[in-house]
């Protein structure tokens, strides 16, 4: 399978040299033709400047960006074959539907009728058939986050650069874009790079992501692979809710002395379970009951489904887990 985007050593580096913002900050990075991935990380940890630099609205300071092995470092935009999905849509208010999606033809130059049809297909693509003649203003938030889609599909882009385009969607409609966005990805085979700050989306959608920390990847890898091994606490932290270890704890349960991690669900009630300690919370779940213990001075928290015995707030409780569960971690 070939790379549809590769970074060598690639930084962008803001403010004086003396002084310099390093919102990214030498990262190689491949991303695999036809791949679904998702650039996650905390607030200014450098995922929409990546984005940037992929679509050319940002030059790199250092390192080289290539995209179907072909150098772009000082290539502009327009002539990259790479389309962004904002997340406030930045569409025309002024033109209908159909018009907006048929812009980026128009300004290649195609004639009316051709661009048209073209528009058309689109907006069917996107479920949106019907509302070519609407203005943006007349259309909901998802509606309006698909005629972004359409309008950025139609120059029919090898990558297309999403930028949390699903940010401004309430719960329930952020979950039927996901799966719309996905499915309408593996039917098209384009490389989607999707950037969220939303963990739980970006496992569920992605095949492939990287987890930025300040300018750097901190991990790069699939789904299972992240969630289940994280390299660092930061990434143990960051992705989904782990139980981080600190050494000595870790020691006491039979491991090593270094960071680990333990997740959640992998805990059980055992009155002979080498976790020992009180109960300071209990929530509901709906799906089951989130409990937490704290433990030698550190809270770990544990995830029992529904219909388990729950055991009560301020008593003493073991807790037991699989050998293969407790995670060493590289680096703390
Ligand atoms: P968010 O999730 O909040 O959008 P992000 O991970 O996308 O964050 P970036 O927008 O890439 O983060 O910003 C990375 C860092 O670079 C931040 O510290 C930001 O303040 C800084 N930065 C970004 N653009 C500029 C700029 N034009 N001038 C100076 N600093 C900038």
């Amino acid at each position: 399978m070939s790379i549809a985007v590769e970074f060598r050593a690639v930084s962008r580096h803001f403010g004086p040299a003396s002084a310099p913002v390093r919102a990214v900050d030498a990262v190689d990075l491949t991303i695999a033709e036809g791949a679904f991935f998702a650039m996650l990380g905390p607030s200014g940890s450098g995922k929409t400047t990546c984005l940037r630099l992929i679509s050319g609205f940002e030059s790199p300071t250092a390192g080289e960006i290539c995209i179907f092995g072909e150098n772009v470092s000082n290539t502009p935009p327009h002539l990259r074959n790479v389309n962004t999905v904002f997340q406030d849509y930045a569409l025309f208010p002024h033109m209908n539907v159909r018009d907006n999606v048929a812009y980026g033809l128009m300004v290649k130059g195609m004639p009316r009728s051709q661009r048209y049809a073209k528009a058309e297909e689109m907006l069917a693509l996107v479920h949106l058939d019907a509302y070519g003649s609407r203005k943006p203003a007349q259309l909901s938030g998802g509606q309006r986050q698909r005629v972004a889609l359409a309008r950025a599909l139609v120059n029919e882009p090898r990558v297309l650069l999403l930028d949390e385009p699903l940010g401004a969607l309430d719960l329930k409609l952020r979950e039927a874009m996901q799966d719309e966005l996905k499915s309408l990805q593996q039917r098209l085979g384009i490389t989607f790079v999707f950037v969220t700050h939303d963990q739980h989306e970006a496992l569920s959608m992605a095949d492939s992501l990287a987890v930025f920390n300040e300018g750097k990847i901190a991990q790069i890898g699939t789904p299972a692979e992240i969630y289940n091994h994280p390299k660092s606490r930061f990434v143990a932290d960051f992705v989904g809710s782990s139980n981080v270890l600190p050494p000595a704890l870790t020691k006491q349960l039979g491991g090593p002395e270094k960071w680990a991690s333990l997740r959640p669900e992998s805990l059980r009630l055992d009155a002979t379970g080498p976790l020992r300690g009180t109960v300071t919370a209990i929530r509901y779940l709906g799906a089951g009951h989130r409990i937490t213990l704290t433990t030698h001075g550190t809270d770990i928290a544990a995830i029992l489904p529904a219909g388990h015995p729950l055991p009560e707030t301020g008593s003493t409780i073991a807790l037991g887990f699989d050998a293969t569960a407790l995670h060493i971690m590289d680096q703390a």
